[in-house]
């Protein structure tokens, strides 16, 4: 490795924990959970035990009070392990809605539980099935009736809502048409999912590609305590936004980690795999793509520290944000492309975790926002073209 790579600089003895965690959870482990479709409980446990996933929850709330930085590490090196966060990541970060913006009776009550891990807070409720990335037109309706709100409408995507004690919801309780900007009227519900199962929750598990426990839900006249509105009803829409910066920078960190797997793995079978008398890493056909993959990563790592560092510093970064997240989704894609290429015929095999990998990484091009959103962002936000919806 270059000896002036920034590669694992930051935060050594997090990482150091972190690798040395992720040992105990070995490729068998994670193909055995893959094949099954089954929650990695137990990798999700020793995290938690662990406190990796408190460190944004403030000292004063049970947390470690430390920063995006410190986040990102973390993840990082479980996605450069060949573990993987997307089962546990967001007990990091949904709990951001919470700490900026509930009432202090609020945070007291839920953040020092969720900082030790007896209560999960990790299922985000946003996405519909009609509505897709135009969140605006989000359909699921909250009625205001005495101490409680009433919630009819569906959800679709919801990963981690079976292994959640709390959610994050974000609901209409003003028509779009009787508001003035399409934006208004949304609020954001903390929603008991222990107390609302069965009682109007109904969750249908969706089974994909790759191993990520997500879901669809169905509201029918779900009460929720009006207590648990997040700060000001109709304000929801803005502080759904603040947190998804949080969250992609994350996802970023979550790409530089497998992006840097795919290059290890690949140098190593480069190295040792022997075709025609001669290890196929001398041949520069193999060398050059694995040599692209590290240029992208190491550009998109930087890109990622960046925006965690204007996060940290409390600085605007929502486009930091999202150019991390889709230079990070597209470098791992692309080293996931050319470890697959370099293992020849082994790359397809299970037991190798580069197709476990391969297609859990291609998910980041498409969620928490897809590519396209992100340009059509920079497009009018940064250079100031003119909108095109
Ligand atoms: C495994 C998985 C887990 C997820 N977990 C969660 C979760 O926990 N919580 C949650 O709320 N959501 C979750 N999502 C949803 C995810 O955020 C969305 O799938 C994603 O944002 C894309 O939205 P969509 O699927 O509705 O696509 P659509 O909005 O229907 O878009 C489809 C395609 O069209 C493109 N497109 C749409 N409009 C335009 C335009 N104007 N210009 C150019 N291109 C356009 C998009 O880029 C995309 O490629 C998850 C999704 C998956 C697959």
């Amino acid at each position: 490795m270059d000896e002036n790579s920034d590669d694992g600089e930051s935060f050594p003895e997090i990482r150091d924990s972190v690798r040395r965690l992720c040992e105990q959870f070995p490729g068998t482990y994670w193909q055995a959970k893959d094949r099954d479709r089954a929650y990695p409980a137990e990798f999700v446990q020793t995290l938690t035990r662990e406190g990796f996933l408190s460190v944004l929850i403030p000292e004063e709330y049970g947390g470690s009070g430390l920063g995006l930085g410190a986040a990102t590490a973390i993840l990082e090196e479980v996605h450069r392990s060949g573990c993987n966060g997307g089962a546990c990541h967001a007990q990091m970060y949904v709990m951001g809605t919470l700490l900026k913006h509930g009432s202090e009776a609020q945070k007291r009550k839920y953040l020092p539980e969720v900082a030790s891990g007896a209560l999960r807070l990790q299922a985000f409720g946003v996405t519909e099935p009609t509505s897709g990335t135009d969140t605006t037109r989000i359909r699921t309706f909250a009625r205001r009736d005495g101490d409680d709100y009433v919630v009819s409408g569906q959800k679709i995507w919801i990963s981690r809502a079976e292994y959640s004690d709390l959610m994050v919801l974000l609901v209409r309780t003003t028509p779009r048409e009787q508001c003035a900007k399409p934006s208004d009227g949304m609020s954001v519900l903390l929603v008991d999912m222990r107390e609302a199962l069965g009682n109007g929750l109904t969750i249908r598990p969706i089974r994909t590609m790759l191993n990520h426990a997500t879901t669809e839900l169905f509201f029918d006249d779900m009460r929720v305590p009006a207590a648990n509105l997040i700060g000001v009803e109709g304000a929801g829409f803005r502080y759904i936004l603040s947190g998804m910066n949080a969250e992609r920078i994350l996802i970023a960190s979550e790409c530089i980690g497998d992006g840097r797997f795919f290059i290890d793995r690949g140098c190593a079978y480069a190295r040792d795999r022997s075709v025609f008398g001669r290890a196929i890493g001398t041949n520069q056909g193999v060398q050059f793509p694995l040599a692209r993959a590290h240029v992208q990563v190491t550009a998109a790592a930087l890109m990622v520290s960046n925006a965690a560092a204007l996060f940290d510093r409390g600085a605007p970064c929502g486009s930091e944000a999202n150019m991390a997240k889709l230079l990070a989704s597209e470098a791992s894609w692309y080293a996931a492309d050319q470890c697959l290429q370099t293992h020849g015929g082994f790359g397809f095999a299970e037991e190798y975790d580069i197709e476990r990998k391969f297609r859990e990484t291609r998910l980041y091009q498409t969620a928490p926002i897809s590519t396209n959103l992100i340009l059509s962002h920079v497009a009018t936000h940064v250079l100031g073209l003119p909108k095109s919806f």
